[in-house]
């Protein structure tokens, strides 16, 4: 079995693996690993070489499909833009104006904060510095990830030695491996070998407690990470070890009784039980992450039933706390399915990471369904276009961001205004996770534990993107162009090193009924909505294939029979007239406030036989900023009337009245765009009595 540590066992022939070696003597890594170029290939050019894939070992029981090492898959087109948008943002400056994660960090050495925000912004650095390949910011990354292996501590831990909390730790280790996938830096496994020989003998005199407690499954994922690349045999007494003492989440949705809106009340927050498991339990953020429990612990525990443990999980949040832009509701506690609650961003990003993690193991397409709702969705609909701000808390009824305090559980008057920190800083240095890791699981590969002979690719989610890498021993580039999610036509070109027979397996979604597969203009058999279809052939270069969805706008149902309108994956939204006020300046950054400037209170004219057939559609380019209000590239047309009871109160909509209502105002004929494009909008509408 490939072991890194074998390969690159010494720093120079690390460097020599990423064509550096004659600079290795005398420059530090950091520097070395700021210089590597640009690797966007044409069609037809072999891909360079890049770490295998490391399969799970036995006694793991195998993934349906496994991620690709980061690196492995480049964004193109308007992905590519958006990432960039990222990084001209705050995601590539924040360490420039917010000294949480400055040159005090305690994650570099200094006296400043040393709890999770630094590892979360390097957590989201590191793929967007990898898939960007940009040197200015893997040099940011480098500095966290020097400090971090070149400072363990003798017994092993590692980190700021001014807190010992495991969970900050969990952070950082999910941005080593990432790390290690992109570079094979040897440093990397005896330091996480240490590490978790010390956290083994360390567990059970200080266990794990709140945070910790609660999303322990991420530290597993970095566990068995390692025991793939180390077969050590502790590793899976460690697993065990966090297993036991990390929280049942399995048994909560088991049997689930958070299904109302969480108050403060509820979990006795003016006592200071905020730690407490009850209201660690119904904390937005932990569910997003402990979507993926069941999954990930499968692995060890060989499983079906954990395995399929994700799917009942989503279901129940769904049918409790589903909001129509694919989230749960969590501001910041579990709050019921009135469009006007609020979902967290650290929520966004952690179940998208959940659900990335999940659809690799369990292999069920609704997982990628999600994915693609909330990274088209809710991801982009928090940020300003620019990405120089965020919400904490976004709405799907948002009409109002200004400082109030309803209609939130738990959080602060703060909480849907766009700014540097609006609320709590944890989505500040958070969210850097979200857009990286959706293009870094794009395609994964399929095939056996231990036999290459039987690899394939999957795709999994539907972006523009390239993916080099190794099948059956023979380099092979997929290059997908596309203006999905907002277009129909997904194209992809073939480009195997030398003719080569292997499957590729296409997440057809559940919505997508009639979608159609050409391959070099010959149609295959129609694939059935919520499958995955499967294409094997022998592959040569420049062979192409195109995927044809069906856009047809449809109708959702939600709280109070509300009705929302859908094509593919995305969600549409009236976008609401905007003016934005300044509350403050923030270093690089400010805050805003955003006002209504017309009116938002209508209700859909729908004909209740066939309302898809009440939409227009317009579809125009793709342009570099896809998500942004000024150029969506399809918008809707619909029937409307106003609904004159439908008020707002201090900034959040009343609670949606029971439709079918009725409103003697005229008819109107609306523009809903994408959701993201609209930051103050009406995603759930009220339906008229016909
Ligand atoms: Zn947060």
């Amino acid at each position: 079995m490939f072991s890194p540590t074998q390969i690159f066992s010494t720093r120079r022939s690390f460097l020599s693996r990423i064509g550096l070696c004659s600079l290795a003597s005398s420059l530090p890594v950091s520097r070395l690993l700021s210089s590597s170029g640009s690797s966007v290939l044409a069609a037809g050019q072999a891909p360079p070489a890049r770490l295998p894939v490391v399969r799970n070992r036995a006694p793991l029981a195998p993934s349906a499909f496994s991620l690709l090492p980061l690196g492995a898959i480049r964004p193109r087109g308007w992905l590519q833009a958006q990432l960039r948008i990222q990084a001209n943002g705050l995601g590539g400056h924040l360490d420039e104006t917010w000294a949480d994660v400055g040159p005090n960090s305690g994650w570099l050495g200094g006296s400043g904060v040393s709890w999770e925000r630094g590892p979360y912004f390097l957590d989201g650095l590191i793929p967007l510095a990898f898939l960007l390949d940009d040197a200015t910011l893997k040099a940011k990354a480098q500095k966290f990830i020097d400090w971090t292996l070149d400072h363990q501590a003798s017994n092993g831990m590692i980190g700021p030695a001014s807190n010992d909390d495991w969970w900050p730790r969990f952070v950082m280790l999910k941005a080593l491996t990432q790390y290690h996938d992109a570079t094979g830096d040897p440093r990397v496994i005896p330091v996480m070998e240490r590490y978790f020989r010390h956290q083994l003998q360390e567990l059970s005199a200080r266990p794990l407690r709140d945070w910790s407690k609660f999303r322990w499954q991420d530290e597993l994922l970095s566990v068995i990470w390692l025991y793939n690349r180390t077969d050590s045999s502790y590793l899976l007494d460690l697993a065990r070890l966090l297993k036991t003492q990390g929280y049942d989440w399995q048994a909560q949705y088991a049997d689930f009784k958070y299904t109302q809106r969480i108050t403060a009340e509820y979990i006795k927050l003016e006592k200071g039980e905020g730690l407490k498991d009850l209201a660690l339990a119904t904390h937005g953020v932990n569910n997003g992450q402990a979507v993926k429990t069941g999954p990930v612990w499968s692995l060890v525990s060989g499983s079906g039933a954990d395995r399929a443990a994700a799917l009942t999980m989503i279901s129940e949040l769904n049918k409790y706390h589903g909001l129509p832009n694919g989230m749960f509701s969590c501001d910041e506690h579990l709050a019921g399915l009135d469009p006007s609650q609020g979902s967290e961003l650290c929520t966004v990003v952690e179940y998208m990471f959940s659900l990335e993690n999940s659809l690799a193991i369990v292999g069920d397409p609704s997982l990628g369904d999600r994915l693609e709702k909330l990274a088209f969705n809710a991801l982009p609909g928090t940020f300003t276009d620019d990405m120089w701000a965020h919400q904490y808390n976004q709405e799907p009824n948002q009409v109002e961001c200004s400082l109030h305090h309803k209609p939130w559980t738990t959080d602060g008057p703060e909480s849907n205004l766009f700014g540097l920190e609006p609320n709590f800083g944890c989505c500040t240095a958070n969210f850097h996770q979200g857009w990286p890791k959706f293009a870094a699981s794009l395609f994964m590969l399929s095939g056996a534990q231990d036999n290459t002979a039987h690899d394939g690719l999957v795709a999994a989610a539907y972006a523009p993107c390239e993916v080099n890498t190794v099948l059956r021993g023979t380099p092979v580039q997929v290059v997908e162009e596309t203006g999905y999610p907002f277009h129909g036509a997904v194209h992809f070109t073939v480009n195997p090193a030398a003719p080569l027979s292997f499957p590729i397996e296409f997440r057809i979604p559940a919505w997508a009924a009639g979608a159609t597969i050409m391959v070099n203009s010959h149609a295959e058999p129609l694939p059935a909505p919520g499958s995955f279809a499967r294409v094997e052939r022998t592959w040569r270069a420049g062979d192409r294939f195109e995927i044809m969805f069906p856009m047809t706008p449809r109708i959702s149902r939600g709280f109070n029979d509300s009705v929302a309108v859908e094509r593919g994956p995305l969600v549409f939204s009236y976008g609401v007239g905007e003016s934005w006020v300044k509350l403050r300046t923030r270093g690089m950054t400010a805050d805003w406030q955003v006002y209504p400037t017309t009116p938002w209170n209508y209700a859909l004219s729908l004909d209740a036989a066939s309302p898809a057939k009440c939409i227009a559609v317009t579809e125009a380019e793709v342009g570099e900023g896809p998500f942004t209000g000024r150029q969506a590239p399809v918008k809707l047309t619909v029937k409307a009337r106003k609904l004159n009871q439908w008020q707002a109160e201090d900034g959040a909509p009343d609670p949606l009245p029971q439709s079918p209502v009725a409103s003697d105002q005229p008819e109107e004929t609306i523009t809903l765009i994408p959701y993201a494009a609209a930051k103050l909008r009406i995603t759930a509408f009220p339906v008229c009595k016909t």
